[in-house]
């Protein structure tokens, strides 16, 4: 019997995904992947979203323990949770909250709607998360998975305006990061040209550009900087290079305008961002579109709406903000078949507005893209500021080095303070001291080093070491 309901479940979930794709294959116009879904109305999106909750809820219940426990602890059913407007009877599930289950029930936890035997009759790939925060987790996608992200993937790869006259250069490690796996599944299935960048220095993707001439560069966008000063250095005009378009994700980036112009002017390349979160959904949550620059300083990202309900919510209550309201992300994926999820709390400030986009999509956009992690909130004394604030006012600094470094530390009077490591050839001390006390109301001590004194960020920027006396 239980069987039976386990298996009743699994194929109304899957017949439910099947039911929402359309397009899978080939775009259906010249601009837009899958009209019907990405201009849907917003009726109709919300109408696609409860018809897979209602069905997500009871196959969760059945198949998952971790979803199973929570359910029962609540004291809520499947049934208790079948429209978007139901959704906050489900407390948010937390990162901590993630890893606590996968200590308990190493080395997945139990979250996952999989069992051995399935995982092993639909075949797998493991991931990780960059752990920016505490320890890499692992996960577990079937090539039924594969098979939707690589759909969602080039849907949102179509709308930056990539096409098969392209060569999409990935200037990434290939280990167990669903982002360059990700975009690598879906450019073959949008018959575009790629270049696999993995295992090579920086030096020879330089020289790899150069020679092989590829369109769309894909990687961070701390690597953007990096590989465009390292082939300067080779007397190399990035911007007189053949790339058209910048293709970033994996962190904050184009929201911050400063970066993003900086990026702009290195490159002479167009930018458009992905962005998302390995632990809710092993896809781009969102994208950028041909309309992403709304104004000199404001640039906009699309939510995919119909595998995904992207609500916004206060950082501290948890309860849903109103639109134009600025609130942290929570997610729940409604496109995967061994780890769709409930509410997960990705935990990035935006500001959602659901008017129309002049590209013609429909679906939610974040208004000045995303600004970093709730969790990464410094504290400095009861100022509270986020790394990226750091960033926009450092990188505001006429010719200031790329490279910088934020250090936290107590003093022997047992005062923290903070101290800004920067790059210029003249003593630009007083301007950083300014432009942070503007941005983050702040004043910290500058030490101003000769170009190329400190270490180089190559994938994933991490600057801010808090060295603070616990
Ligand atoms: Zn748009």
């Amino acid at each position: 019997m239980a069987n039976s309901r386990k298996d009743k479940t699994r194929n109304a979930w899957l017949e439910m995904l099947a039911k929402h794709k359309f397009d899978a294959e080939a775009p259906a116009t010249d601009q837009i992947w899958s009209p019907s879904l990405e201009c849907a109305s917003r009726d109709e999106l919300i109408g696609i979203q409860n018809d897979k909750l209602r069905i997500l809820t009871p196959f969760l219940y059945e198949n998952s323990d971790f979803y199973r426990r929570r359910f029962d602890k609540l004291g809520l059913t499947p049934t208790d949770i079948q429209t978007v407007d139901d959704l906050t009877k489900w407390p948010v599930v937390d990162k901590l909250e993630m890893m606590e289950d996968v200590k308990e029930r190493p080395p997945y936890g139990s979250y996952s709607t999989m069992d051995e035997e399935l995982w092993n009759k639909r075949g797998w790939m493991l991931f990780s998360s960059s752990g920016s925060s505490g320890v890499p987790r692992v996960f577990r996608y079937s090539h039924i998975d594969r098979d939707l992200w690589e759909w969602a993937n080039a849907r949102a790869i179509y709308s930056f305006g990539v096409r098969s006259s392209d060569t999409v250069f990935l200037a990434s490690g290939y280990g167990p990061h669903v982002f360059a796996w990700g975009v690598q599944y879906a450019l073959q299935r949008m018959n575009v040209a790629s270049i696999p960048g993995g295992g090579m220095t920086t030096d020879m993707r330089a020289n790899l550009v150069e020679r092989f001439k590829p369109t769309v560069l894909c990687c961070t966008t701390s690597y953007a900087l990096h590989l465009g000063r390292v082939m300067q250095e080779k007397g190399v005009d990035p911007a007189a290079s053949s790339i058209r378009m910048l293709f970033v994700g994996g962190e904050p980036g184009t929201g911050i305008i400063n970066t993003r112009n900086r990026l702009k002017n290195l490159w002479g390349a167009e930018i458009r961002e992905f962005y998302g979160c390995t632990e809710v959904a092993p896809h781009s949550g969102g994208y950028s579109c041909s309309h992403s620059e709304v104004s000199e300083d404001l640039v906009a990202t699309h939510l995919m709406e119909d595998h995904q309900i992207w609500e916004l919510v206060d950082p501290d209550t948890l309860a849903p903000v109103k639109e134009g309201e600025r609130g942290i992300t929570v997610c729940t994926s409604l496109n995967s078949e061994s780890s769709p999820q409930l509410r997960f709390n990705v935990g990035d400030y935006t500001v959602y507005s659901t008017e129309k986009c002049g590209c013609g999509r429909t679906h939610v956009r974040a208004m000045g893209s995303f600004a970093g992690r709730s969790d990464d909130l410094i504290n400095l004394r009861g100022i509270k500021m986020y790394p990226v604030q750091l960033e926009q006012a450092i990188r505001a600094v006429p010719n200031i080095g790329d490279e910088y470094e934020i250090l936290i530390e107590t003093i022997d009077s047992g005062l923290d303070i903070m101290t800004a490591r920067v790059e210029h050839t003249e003593d630009i001390s007083d301007q950083v001291i300014n432009e942070i006390k503007t941005q983050c109301e702040v004043t910290v001590s500058v030490e101003v080093l000769p170009p190329n004194t400190l270490p180089k960020t190559e994938f994933k920027a991490k600057r801010v070491r808090d060295e603070r006396a616990k």
